[in-house]
């Protein structure tokens, strides 16, 4: 690899930062990117080719996947003009990290979704990091007190959190997106809502400061076709609108999305599956001699080892692959699963109690 020495027109801040921690690794059970173990369903896998064929390759989609806009919306319910699209929402991390500018605060807890620290420190923003309490709720008074000090910056909530799973009761969300209401830019990322039975929109509509991320990488089961979407006020899309390169979802993300929403059946029907399997490996893993779980409304669960290296190894000798947690703030020994096939997971919890 070139040292940062040798690239002086790179910015400092970004040379700074560290490259998004991930190594793509293979096994037979892939359970290390909290994705949907189901493949998107094959008899819709046929409609997407169909609109796909008969749209034109040679010209350029929608400027701002304006007809997606609208499907979204209607199944959201929420103005499309209120919505902005990007190839999955890690992007728009970026451009709202972008929209309060280099120098401005970035403010979020610890442990935290490593895109929020990353896009600020590459953006050489003043980032604030409050510790979360020791069950990962947020620590809604210290927050309180980084958030009087006032912005201008980009607050960032996860609700359910990642990496723990861990929910907050609304009253603790609604009482920190009141103490942002000062000055900051709030976004509050449901990446993984539906796992928890969650929905803050009322909290987001109508509010010039605020702005809910939602993706189809988890439940809807499409990380490999890119989207993302905010929803905000019309006023506040259209600036993060013009950050955002035109013509960025392309005819086949744009069919698929479109497909996924006119048959949302089979998400409900994983979804349930996904719940059910991780209340299942939450209650087996509890009864684990060493290992720690916590409780979680997402797809993943976080557990916590005496080992975080020697179980990461035992597991993926037995082919399990899995995410080392380990190297943030709390997390020692930490390992993050995420829930698969029924029997995926029977194999997990086989390894587990062998590993003990
Ligand atoms: N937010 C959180 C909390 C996530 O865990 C993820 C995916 N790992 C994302 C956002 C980004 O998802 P995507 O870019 O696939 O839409």
């Amino acid at each position: 690899m070139t040292t940062s020495q040798s690239l002086p027109s790179v910015r400092e801040a970004v040379r700074r930062t560290p490259a998004y921690p991930f190594t793509p690794i293979d096994a037979r059970y892939k359970l290390d990117q909290n994705e949907n173990p189901y493949d998107f369903p094959e008899e819709l896998k046929v409609l997407v080719w169909e609109r796909v064929r008969s749209a034109e390759w040679n010209r350029y989609p929608d400027i701002h996947a304006d007809h997606l806009r609208e499907v979204i919306g209607r199944y959201e319910d929420w103005d499309p003009k209120g919505i902005v699209i990007t190839p999955g929402s890690n992007v728009l991390i970026q451009k709202i990290t972008e929209l309060a500018g280099i120098g401005q605060k970035v403010l979020t807890v610890k442990p935290t979704f490593a895109i929020y620290q990353l896009e600020a420190s590459m953006l050489g923003a003043n980032l604030t990091q409050v510790p979360l309490n020791p069950d990962f709720s947020m620590p809604v008074e210290d927050l309180g007190r980084e958030l009087a000090a006032g912005g201008p910056g980009v607050f960032y909530v996860t609700e359910p959190h990642a990496p723990s799973g861990f929910l907050d009761d609304r009253a603790a969300v609604e009482a920190v997106l009141e103490a942002a209401s000062n000055s900051w830019l709030t976004v509050l990322d449901e990446a993984y809502h539906q796992y928890a039975g969650c929905d803050h929109r009322d909290l987001i509509r109508g509010r010039e400061d605020r702005v809910l991320l939602r993706t189809f990488s988890k439940a809807w089961g499409l990380a490999g076709i890119r989207l993302g979407y905010a929803l905000t006020t019309p006023a506040l899309a259209t600036e993060l609108q013009k950050l955002v390169p035109a013509f960025n979802i392309n005819v086949l993300t744009a069919a698929t999305v479109e497909v996924a929403l006119e048959n949302p059946a089979y998400m409900h029907e994983r979804v349930r599956e996904g719940v059910a399997e991780r209340e299942r490996v939450y209650a087996r893993l509890s009864e684990h001699p060493t290992w720690q779980v916590y409780p979680s409304r997402t797809n993943f669960l976080l557990i916590r080892t005496p080992d975080a290296s020697a179980a990461y190894r035992g597991l993926l000798e037995r082919g399990l692959l899995v995410r080392r947690q380990d190297s943030g703030y709390t997390l020692e020994g930490c390992l993050r699963m995420g829930i698969g096939k029924p029997h995926e997971n029977d194999a997990f919890l086989e390894a587990a109690f062998e590993l003990s």
